[in-house]
């Protein structure tokens, strides 16, 4: 895996994840690198060197746990902005977009372990989202 500190046009940091340089130029040509902010999708790497993720054992440093930290905010913000909270009704309402019962969007909420792990074996498609780690108050 190689880590790449991208840049939107609204100069919007965060960390992408690619197995290879190739991957990277594939998504950013096909439009598939979303900010994780403001959804732009032009998107550019930032000048500086990749760093090869996955041989480092043990605890991340204090500067790599840092910008998980504003990766994972950024993504919690995304979500929130562009989804709709269904609250506890998260199951029923992922199922009912999976088996077209309700209108297709992106909605979040609340799920146990249990839950999800029922989701993910009916091919629905749901991912954990982040905790609440902002510090801004706005
Ligand atoms: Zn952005």
């Amino acid at each position: 895996m190689i880590v790449y500190t991208l840049k939107c046009q609204n100069e919007h940091a965060f960390e992408g994840w690619f197995a290879s340089s190739t991957a990277f130029d594939d998504q950013a040509a096909t439009g598939k690198l979303v900010c994780p902010m403001c959804s732009s999708t032009t998107i550019i790497k930032a000048p500086m060197a990749p760093a090869v993720a996955g041989t480092k054992k043990g605890a991340l440093q204090a500067d790599e746990l840092k910008k998980m930290r504003q990766f994972m905010t950024g993504m919690r913000k995304y979500v929130e902005k562009n989804a709709d909270y269904v609250g506890k009704e998260f199951p029923e309402e992922a199922r009912k977009i999976h088996y077209g019962e309700a209108d297709p969007r992106h909605i979040y909420g609340e799920t146990t372990l249990e839950e999800a792990t029922e989701l993910v074996e009916e091919g629905i498609d749901i991912a954990a989202l982040p905790p609440d780690l902002d510090e801004e108050a706005n």
